[in-house]
């Protein structure tokens, strides 16, 4: 069976979907192994008894300023457009996140009104290094000054990744902007969107092609032996290559592949999160539990770093939601064990990262690729994964023109 497919593809996310999709608009034969029961990877998502679209692995916002992603993505069902916002709850005070005017006037009480007195204020309290800042910390005191980033980052940098920034890579804590405005919203990228009918959906019209076919609770590692052992037929007509198929892409932590190789021994580190749901039934005057679909909590006295409102993101959707008295809010846990959601972006495990991906561009030679947040061990966004797997498609198969491809016309 192994034999009737010319690409086998590990894992049904995102990375692994846009591949599976490409391949199969040339022509090609794919197999989808994916461990889970379901495809989409961590943006799956599913519609709960209460009508609200709820992400089973945490809230999943799609914005890009690359054209070539954007018209992609509209392929595959109907966007509409959202402008993502998240407050930040230090004591009782909700703070706009990325900080901005009106962050710093609640926060302390001061009374700036334009951008330039904004950067006067930052000027009187920003750190400067003679430097690049090479850590999160020395990014966060640079970039916030010492009040904002003791306030809003340091304590919410430690929950989320159980280090102090300052053994964290500057990239982590500089995902988050500086706004000399009033802009409260928490990306300004030219195309924002939520998928109409959830990301499973967006997914499903991706994979949805005869020549793909998926296989869900397969795990590659258990398979592995199996496919190994399949390929003596195939084995002259593809070289010495270890697997009967044209090409392996491969999407899982890059570390897990070569541990069952035993090819090397550490192992990188990973962030994982746990989700606690609450039921809250809303008195009739209030819409909404909270005052935005996220709302971050930088205190160390509170054990969970954010808590996601779906309800808010269904309404942009489904606006009759809005009458809905009951409301789901999940916690946010950050946890070192688990699922892998995050790589640690750090010295340590850059270094040791360099190792795998030497191994791994080696097995490139037997048509083995590594794609994705988890096997490029970077910190990708949605976009970026999307990108990420068609920048490799392009590379290994140049820019072909493919029927029906208007995305290509
Ligand atoms: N961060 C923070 N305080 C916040 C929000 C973010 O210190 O209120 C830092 C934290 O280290 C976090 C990083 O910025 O991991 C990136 O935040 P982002 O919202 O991009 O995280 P994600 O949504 O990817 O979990």
């Amino acid at each position: 069976m192994w034999q009737d497919f010319d690409i086998l593809i590990v894992g049904a996310g995102l990375s692994g979907a846009v591949l599976a999709e490409r391949y199969a608009a040339i022509g090609k034969k794919i197999l989808v192994l994916e461990k889970r029961d379901h495809i989409g990877g961590n943006c799956y998502d599913e519609v709960n008894s209460a009508g609200i679209r709820v992400s089973r692995y945490g809230a999943h916002l799609f914005h890009t300023n690359d054209e070539e992603v954007n018209t992609y993505i509209h392929r595959f069902g109907e966007w509409v457009p959202y402008e993502h916002r998240v407050l930040s709850k230090v004591s009782r005070t909700y703070v706009p996140l990325p900080v901005n005017i009106h962050t710093v006037n609640k926060l302390f009480k001061t009374d700036i009104q334009t951008p330039d007195e904004m950067q006067c204020w930052l000027d009187e309290h920003q750190v400067t290094y003679p430097h690049q800042p090479r850590t999160s910390e020395e990014l966060g005191l640079s970039r916030f000054g010492r009040v904002l980033y003791q306030k809003l980052f340091l304590p919410y940098t430690q929950k989320q990744w159980e280090r102090h920034p300052k053994h964290l890579d500057a990239s982590v804590i500089g995902r988050i902007p500086l706004r000399l405005s009033t802009d409260d919203r928490y990306f300004t990228d030219k195309y924002q969107y939520l998928p109409k009918h959830g990301y499973t959906s967006f997914f499903e019209k991706m994979l949805r092609h005869p020549r793909i076919k998926v296989m869900l609770n397969s795990d590659y590692f258990d398979l592995k032996e199996q496919i190994e052992q399949s390929n003596q037929e195939r084995r002259t007509s593809r070289g010495s290559s270890n697997h009967p198929f044209e090409k392996i892409f491969y999407t899982g932590p890059i570390d897990q592949f070569f541990e069952f190789q035993q090819k090397l021994g550490s192992t990188l580190e990973y962030r994982s999160l746990r989700f606690e749901p609450e039921w809250y039934e809303l008195p009739s005057r209030k819409t909404f539990w909270q005052p935005a679909a996220v709302i971050n909590y930088p205190s160390l006295r509170v054990p969970f770093t954010r808590t996601v409102e779906y309800k808010h993101l269904t309404q942009v959707v489904d606006p009759g939601i809005a009458h809905q008295r009951r409301t789901l809010v999940i916690k946010e846990y950050s946890i070192s064990h688990g699922e892998p959601y995050y790589p640690v972006p750090n010295a340590r495990n850059q270094s040791l990262y360099e190792d795998y991906r030497r191994h791994a561009e080696q097995l490139s030679q037997e048509g083995i690729y590594f794609v994705g947040r988890l096997a490029n061990y970077k910190y990708f966004n949605m976009d970026q994964a999307i990108k990420n797997a068609l920048e490799l498609f392009h590379q290994l198969e140049g820019r072909v023109h493919t029927e029906k491809d208007v995305y290509y016309a």
